[in-house]
């Protein structure tokens, strides 16, 4: 299989049964994202129990890129703790970016996303959930 088409078969992966997404109550929606150019769509919810991120949740719609990268996003972040949750939000947009290198180990299956960076407008698909995500904490206050 070549690689291109496993990264392919991850992405669909995560959009087609994105984790962590479920219907949000109006009242637990922290944040509303969304990305004009590309239409995508996003509320965000998250909760931080004894110092960690103890649960994420989202829904909205969007494009494969956008739900895939959301759906990879809330699985990294519980367990976390704030401020470690921030750094892999700094280091994973300055990825997308093009400003900074990850190594594979760091990356895991979002390392099916870095064919994105080629597409400059397409980055704002991949990092909209995970601009999300630091705005959730900051509505915490944690
Ligand atoms: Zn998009």
């Amino acid at each position: 299989m070549e690689v291109d088409d496993l990264y392919q078969d991850i992405l669909l992966d995560h959009f087609k049964h994105p984790r962590h997404f479920q219907p949000l109550a109006d009242g637990e929606v922290l944040v509303d994202e969304e990305n004009p150019t590309c239409g995508d769509h996003i509320r965000l919810t998250a909760r931080v129990e004894n110092g960690r991120i103890a649960d994420v949740r989202f829904d909205g719609k969007g494009c494969a890129i956008s739900l895939a990268s959301a759906s990879m996003m809330s699985e990294r972040m519980p367990g976390l703790t704030p401020d470690e949750a921030r750094r892999r939000i700094a280091d994973y947009v300055a990825f997308m970016r093009g400003e900074k290198e990850l190594d594979e180990g760091t990356l895991g299956d979002l390392a099916a996303l870095a064919g994105v960076r080629q597409f400059p407008l397409r980055v704002k698909c991949a990092t909209m959930s995970w601009h999300a995500m630091d705005k959730a904490l900051k509505k915490l206050g944690v």
